[in-house]
C-alpha cells in the first residue's frame, strides 16, 4: 500500500531524512517512534505529499509521490491524516466539520453527507454531540471528531502524528480505543505515537527513528523483546 524506497530530505543543507525504506502492507498497522527531532513527522508528511523530497521515491497505491504529474490534492483526499491538534473549524458544528470535505472533495449531497457523519459519530462514541461546537467538546472528543472528519472521506490510509500528545492523560485512552477499532477493522494505519502500551497491544510492526534514518524495523513483538539498536533499546529503557 505504501511503499518508501531510499528516501532523503534536506531541509536547506541539514539533512532530515538519510535513506528511509519500508513497505506498509494493506491492513497493517505500523507504529513510528523516536526520539523528537528525528524525522517522524517529516517522513508522514512526505508520505501524503505535504512536504517535497529530494531523492528516492515514496508510492500510496501504485500511485509516485514525487511524480509532478501526480494530482496531490486527489491524492491527499485519498488518506487520512490526523495531527497533535485537532484544527476543527471553530466555526462549523461537529457535524459540519465532518461534511465539509465530503461536499467540496468527494461531491456528495447534503443528505449523504450527513448520513455519513452521523454514522462515523456513532462509531466514535459521538452521535450525541452532533450539532455542538468544537469548543464544548473535551480534547479527547475533539480528537476523536478529527478521526471521524478524516474517515469521512473513505481514505485507503490512516497517518497519525502523536494524536494523543496534545491531551490530558485521562483523555488518551478514549482516542487510542477509536484507534485500536480502527486497526482492527483492518485499516492500513501509520501512527507516529509514544503509546508504547498501545504500540504493543496494536501495531504489527515498529519502525524507530534516530537523526533521520529508520534504525530498526521490526515486528512489534520483536522490537519490545530485543531491539537490535542500542539507541532503540535505550529509547524503550527509559519509557517503558
Ligand atoms: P519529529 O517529528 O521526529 O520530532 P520532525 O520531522 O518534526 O521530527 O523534524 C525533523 C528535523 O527537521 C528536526 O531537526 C527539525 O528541526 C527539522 N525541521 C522540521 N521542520 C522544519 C522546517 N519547516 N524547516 C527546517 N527544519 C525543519
Ligand atoms: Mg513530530
Amino acid at each position: 500500500m505504501i511503499t518508501l524506497e531510499h528516501l532523503s530530505k534536506w531541509y536547506g543543507s541539514t539533512q532530515v531524512l538519510d535513506d528511509c525504506s519500508t513497505q506498509i502492507e494493506k491492513g497493517e498497522v505500523v507504529v513510528i517512534c523516536g526520539p523528537s527531532g528525528s524525522g517522524k513527522s517529516t517522513l508522514i508528511k512526505c508520505v501524503n505529499g505535504l512536504e517535497p523530497f529530494q531523492k528516492g521515491t515514496i508510492s500510496v497505491d501504485g500511485i509516485s509521490v514525487g511524480d509532478p504529474a501526480t494530482n496531490l490534492p486527489k491524492l491527499r483526499s485519498r488518506i487520512g491524516m490526523v495531527f497533535q491538534s485537532f484544527e476543527l473549524y471553530p466555526h462549523m458544528s461537529v457535524v459540519g466539520n465532518i461534511c465539509l470535505a465530503q461536499l467540496h472533495v468527494l461531491k456528495r449531497s447534503e443528505d449523504a453527507a450527513r448520513a455519513r457523519a452521523l454514522e462515523l459519530l456513532d462509531r466514535v462514541g459521538l452521535r450525541s454531540h452532533a450539532d455542538r461546537f468544537p469548543s464544548t467538546l473535551s480534547g479527547g472528543q475533539q480528537q476523536r471528531v478529527a478521526i471521524a472528519r478524516a474517515l469521512a472521506l473513505d481514505p485507503i490510509a490512516m497517518l497519525f502524528d502523536e494524536p494523543t500528545s496534545a491531551l490530558d492523560p485521562e483523555m488518551i485512552n478514549e482516542v487510542l480505543d477509536v484507534m485500536t477499532e480502527l486497526a482492527k477493522d483492518g485499516m492500513t494505519m501509520v501512527v507516529v505515537t509514544h503509546e508504547m502500551g498501545f504500540a504493543r497491544r496494536v501495531a504489527d510492526r515498529v519502525l524507530f527513528m534516530d537523526a533521520g534514518a529508520i534504525v530498526e524495523d521490526a515486528k512489534t513483538a520483536a522490537f519490545f523483546d530485543k531491539p537490535v539498536s542500542e539507541r532503540a533499546a535505550r529509547f524503550l529503557s527509559k519509557i517503558l
